[in-house]
């Protein structure tokens, strides 16, 4: 019986083989080719050897997707946006002293392996006497802040930034920066060593922080 039940077993796991060698032939798969940095597009490689090369130069390929256009939504998840990819991150900006005034939320989105970092802010309720937002960035590991990445703000967004906050008493701008991989790596691995700083001419060091937090 023990010897029948070890047949069965091996005439199944024979099958199950012969059906994933049939359905994913192992030359023939879509990958997700690196256009640039942050841009995926699906394509069909057809050797090991170009497999092995495209996987080189930066190309994912997670398990071997069916059709093109499981593909096609493999490799758009792939690219992060403001909104959407990557592993996101929450925080809450609170006011750091001396200043007392204002908060906000700070979201973040990135990868692994990746070297794009976009965000979110919103700054909300910041009185007068704060002054003008200038600049935000994200600082650590602490206690050190030898990772310093800097959160692209163009003087239109922080005229419309500051226009909208002493309008509405609220604002939001997003982007998205290029981090190199080790930094990301180093963020991702130890957020709560990590913290939000966002700067304004009456506090230069700092009028809000986020604690960073997985
Ligand atoms: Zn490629």
């Amino acid at each position: 019986m023990r010897r029948l039940l070890l047949l069965a077993a091996l005439a199944l796991t024979a099958v199950a083989a012969t059906a994933t060698v049939n359905a994913q032939p192992s030359t023939k798969r879509w990958i997700c080719h690196k256009a640039d940095e942050n841009k995926y597009v699906a394509i069909r490689v057809s050797s090991r050897a170009q497999l092995r090369g495209h996987l080189r130069h930066g190309d994912i390929s997670a398990g071997v997707p069916q059709t093109r256009a499981t593909a096609r939504a493999f490799c758009k998840a792939l690219t992060i946006t403001p909104a959407r990819g990557g592993r996101r991150t929450d925080a809450t900006l609170t006011p750091v002293a001396p200043n007392t005034s204002g908060g906000g939320s700070f979201t973040f989105r990135a990868a692994q392996g990746r070297e794009t970092l976009c965000w979110t802010l919103t700054v909300q309720n910041l009185a007068a006497a704060a002054g003008a937002v200038t600049m935000a960035h994200i600082h650590g590991p602490l206690p050190s802040t030898a990772i310093f990445i800097g959160l692209t703000l163009s003087p239109t967004q922080l005229t419309t930034l500051n226009a909208s906050l002493s309008s509405t008493g609220r604002a939001t701008v997003s982007g998205c920066e290029t981090v190199e991989r080790a930094k990301v790596r180093q963020l991702l691995r130890n957020l709560d060593d990590f913290y939000v700083n966002v700067h304004t001419t009456a506090f230069p060091d700092g009028a809000l922080q986020a604690a960073l937090a997985p």
